[in-house]
This record gives C-alpha cells, sequence and structure tokens, in this order.
C-alpha cells in the first residue's frame, strides 16, 4: 500500500500522524509528509483509520 498527501488539501492539524506516526509526519513547514513507502502491513489499519481521519481528504492510499 501507498500513502500520499495533496499538500494543497492539507490544513496541517496533525491528526495523521497522532494517529500513524510511522506513516505520517509533519514537516517544518506544518504540513503532513509520507514517511513509509510502501505502508507497513503492520500498521495499514491505522494508515486507512489515518486516511479516513482527515478533516479534508487529503490522503489518499493505494494498493
Ligand atoms: S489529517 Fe489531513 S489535514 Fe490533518 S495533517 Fe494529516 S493530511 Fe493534513
Amino acid at each position: 500500500m501507498k500513502a500520499k498527501v495533496d499538500r494543497d488539501e492539507c490544513i496541517g492539524c496533525g491528526l495523521c500522524a497522532s494517529i500513524c506516526s510511522e506513516v505520517f509526519e509533519m514537516d517544518e513547514e506544518g504540513i503532513a509528509i509520507v514517511i513509509a513507502d510502501p505502508v507497513p502491513a503492520d500498521v495499514k489499519e491505522e494508515a486507512i483509520e489515518a486516511e479516513e481521519s482527515c478533516p479534508t481528504g487529503a490522503i489518499s492510499l493505494e494498493e
């Protein structure tokens, strides 16, 4: 699985990084970045939860 963050959609709320810190991190501009590619199998559920929880739909996941 591959995770992506649309930088134009991200409002920097930090939710994804707190739900799944193995995959998402906040960069120096306060925007989420993906730090694990591919998403490790053992944190898939958390990555999906982060995607579903993102208030702006900035996260996309691809198999
Ligand atoms: S949950 Fe969405 S809006 Fe919030 S930091 Fe992550 S990508 Fe950005």
